[in-house]
C-alpha cells in the first residue's frame, strides 16, 4: 500500500519544485524506502517533445522512448530509478483520453464534464500502473492559481480524502522574499498561496519555504499559524551552492521527520545513511582544480536548455575532484571570421545534440579546431552527425558533404535512412518501428568494436543508450570515412546505423548518436562524461 505524496507550488513559478520533490525522494530512499516520482503537467500540449527548448527547456527521453518534462531527469538523477513513459502525464493526454472514450461511446451518452470525467482520469492516471514502492511522489506543474492546474488540484484533493492522512500528504512550496529596503522577510505571498490552496479544499500539510536565508523560528510559527500548519511543518528551504546539497540541507531543517511525523513513522523508520550526498557535497565544496568545456550550441543563453548535460558534465568532475567550468558559446559566432580563437584555452568542445541549420556551419568549425588542435572533442547527436560532415569534407575529400536536414545536398553523409534504404531492407526496418522520417526515440542497443577506445571506456561490448533523432550517418559512406582515419566503433546490432565513431589518430575525439547524458547520475557517473573530463584535465596540464 504506497503512500502518495503531493507536491504544488505557489507565489511563482521556477522556484525549483521539480528538484524539491527529487530531493525530497532522495531522503526517503536514504532511510531505505523504495520511491517513484511523476509529474503532472496541467499545460495542454500532448508531450512536451515539440515544445521549444526556449520556453520549456530540455526533452527528458525515458528508455521506453516518451519525451517527456526535464523535472524527470531530477527525478532520475536523484533517485537512480528509470523514469518511465507512465510517470509524466500532460492535460493534453489526459484530455485526449477522455475525448477517445467518449467517441468510442464509453460513457453511454453522459454529458461529459471536467468533473467527473476529467478529475477521474487524473485520478485513474494518479493511482494506475501500481508498483511496490512505500511512497509515490506527484508533482503537480504550474503555479497555484492557474486556471489550468484546478482540475488536478481537484483530483488530488479528492484523492487526499480517499486516500486519509495516513495514506496521503500535501507539500506545498512558497517564496518568503525579502525585502531590502524593509530589511524584512515577508510571509504575505506564502499566506495568499496557501489561501488559494485552501480556496479549493487543499489544506497543506508540509510547507516548504524558498529563502535566500534561514527563517527565525518566529516567522516560522507566524507562518504556521496565519496556514494552519504545525510550525515544525514549516520548512525553511534556503538557497544552497550546489543542487546536491539540496537532500542535506532539507534534511538538516527537519524536511524528512516531518514528513515522517505526519505519517506516523517517526522514531520507527531507520536514520538515513547520507554519507553519498555527503561524500559529493564535500567534493563539490572543494574540488582539487577546474577544467573549462566549452558548450557550442544554439540555446546557451539559456542553461536549462542542456540541463541533463551541464548535470553529466559535473558528474564526470566528481569523479577526477575537479569542477567543470563551462563556457557556453553560441555557435552563429563562428560563422564569422577571425572568432575561432574564442575556443583557445579551453579543456574540451562539446558540441550537443540539436536541430536545424541554423549555426550548424558555425559549429563545424568549432569540430574543425578540435581535431586540428587535439582538443578532446565530444559530439552528442547532432554533434557526431557534424563531426562526420567536417571529416568527410576535410579529411575524406568530400568537400560538398553535408546532412539531407539542411535541404538537398551533393554528399548526404547524413540523411533519412529512407534516401539509402530501399526495398525489403527498409520494410524490415519499419516494422521495428525505426523508420526513417520519423523519431528515433528511447533505447537502443549498440554494440561496440574491440580494440576501440570506446570498448575501452564502457569496459563491455554491449551497450544501451537513449536516442531522440530523426537523421543519420549514412553507411554508404562507411568505407570512405574509414580509409581516411574516422572509426565506425559502435553500431546498431545488425550493423546498419553508425552509432559512434572516434578518430584514433586524436588523443580524444569521440562522437556518439545517443544521449548519454540521460543516463549520467551523481552516484554513477556516465563513462564518456568521466573519460571526456579525464582527458580535458590532461589537456588543462598542456595549456
Ligand atoms: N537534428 C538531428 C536529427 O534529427 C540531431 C538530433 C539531435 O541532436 N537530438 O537527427
Amino acid at each position: 500500500m504506497s503512500r502518495f505524496i503531493f507536491i504544488t507550488g505557489g507565489v511563482v513559478s521556477s522556484l525549483g519544485k521539480g528538484l524539491a520533490s527529487a530531493a525530497l525522494g532522495a531522503l526517503l530512499q536514504a532511510r531505505g524506502y523504495r520511491v517513484r516520482l511523476r509529474k503532472l503537467d496541467p499545460y495542454l500540449n500532448v508531450d512536451p517533445g515539440t515544445m521549444s527548448p526556449y520556453q520549456h527547456g530540455e526533452v527528458y527521453v525515458t528508455d521506453d522512448g516518451a519525451e517527456t518534462d526535464l523535472d524527470l531527469g531530477h527525478y532520475e538523477r536523484f533517485t537512480g530509478v528509470p523514469a518511465r513513459r507512465s510517470d509524466n502525464v500532460t492535460t493534453g493526454q489526459i484530455y485526449m483520453d477522455v475525448l477517445s472514450k467518449e467517441r468510442r461511446g464509453d460513457y453511454l451518452g453522459a454529458t461529459i464534464q471536467v468533473i467527473p470525467h476529467v478529475t477521474d482520469a487524473i485520478k485513474a492516471f494518479v493511482l494506475g500502473d501500481p508498483g511496490d514502492e512505500d511512497f509515490i511522489l506527484c508533482e503537480i506543474g504550474g503555479t497555484v492559481g492557474d486556471i489550468e492546474s484546478l482540475p488536478f488540484l481537484e483530483a488530488i484533493r479528492q484523492l487526499g480524502n480517499e486516500l486519509g492522512p495516513e495514506r496521503s500528504l500535501f507539500v506545498h512550496l512558497t517564496l518568503v522574499p525579502y525585502i531590502a529596503a524593509a530589511a524584512e522577510l515577508k510571509t504575505k505571498p506564502t499566506q495568499h498561496s496557501v489561501k488559494e490552496l485552501q480556496s479549493v479544499g487543499i489544506q497543506p500539510d508540509l510547507l516548504l519555504c524558498r529563502s535566500d536565508r534561514e527563517l527565525p523560528d518566529e516567522l516560522r510559527r507566524k507562518i504556521g499559524q496565519f496556514c494552519n500548519i504545525r510550525p515544525d511543518a514549516v520548512i525553511t528551504a534556503n538557497d544552497v551552492p550546489s543542487i546536491y546539497d539540496v537532500p542535506l540541507r532539507y534534511h538538516e531543517n527537519g524536511f524528512d521527520s516531518a514528513v515522517f511525523r505526519h505519517f506516523g513513522l517517526l522514531g520507527k523508520c531507520p536514520d538515513p545513511d547520507l554519507s553519498g550526498w555527503q561524500r559529493i557535497a564535500g567534493i563539490t565544496a572543494q574540488p582539487e582544480g577546474a577544467v573549462t568545456i566549452a558548450i557550442v550550441g544554439k540555446y546557451t543563453s539559456l542553461p536549462d536548455s542542456y540541463k541533463s548535460l551541464t548535470e553529466a558534465l559535473s558528474h564526470g568532475g566528481l569523479e577526477h575532484k575537479v569542477r567543470v567550468e563551462i563556457d557556453w558559446i553560441d555557435s552563429e559566432i563562428f560563422e564569422r571570421e577571425d572568432t575561432i580563437h574564442q575556443l583557445e584555452g579551453v579543456h574540451g568542445v562539446l558540441v550537443p545534440g540539436g536541430f536545424g541549420e541554423r549555426g550548424a556551419e558555425g559549429k563545424i568549425a568549432a569540430v574543425r579546431f578540435a581535431r586540428e588542435r587535439r582538443v578532446p572533442y565530444l559530439g552528442i547527436c547532432f554533434g557526431m552527425q557534424l563531426a562526420v560532415i567536417e571529416a568527410a569534407r576535410s579529411m575524406a575529400g568530400i568537400p560538398e558533404a553535408g546532412s539531407t536536414e539542411f535541404g538537398p545536398c551533393k554528399d548526404p553523409v547524413v540523411g533519412l535512412l529512407t534516401e539509402w534504404m530501399h526495398g525489403e531492407e527498409l520494410q524490415q526496418r519499419s516494422a521495428d518501428g525505426t523508420l526513417g522520417g520519423t523519431m528515433r526515440l528511447g533505447a537502443y542497443d549498440c554494440m561496440l568494436a574491440d580494440n576501440s577506445q570506446v570498448f575501452g571506456i564502457y569496459g563491455t561490448g554491449t551497450i544501451s543508450e537513449r536516442h531522440r533523432h530523426r537523421y543519420e550517418v549514412n553507411i554508404t559512406y562507411r568505407e570512405r570515412l574509414e580509409q581516411a582515419g574516422l572509426r565506425f566503433c559502435g553500431m546498431s546490432p545488425d550493423r546498419r546505423l553508425p552509432e559512434i565513431i572516434e578518430l584514433p589518430s586524436h588523443p580524444w575525439f569521440i562522437g556518439v548518436q545517443f544521449h548519454p547524458e540521460l543516463k549520467s547520475r551523481p552516484f554513477e557517473p556516465h563513462p564518456l562524461f568521466t573519460s571526456f573530463v579525464g582527458a580535458a584535465v590532461n589537456q588543462s596540464r598542456l595549456v
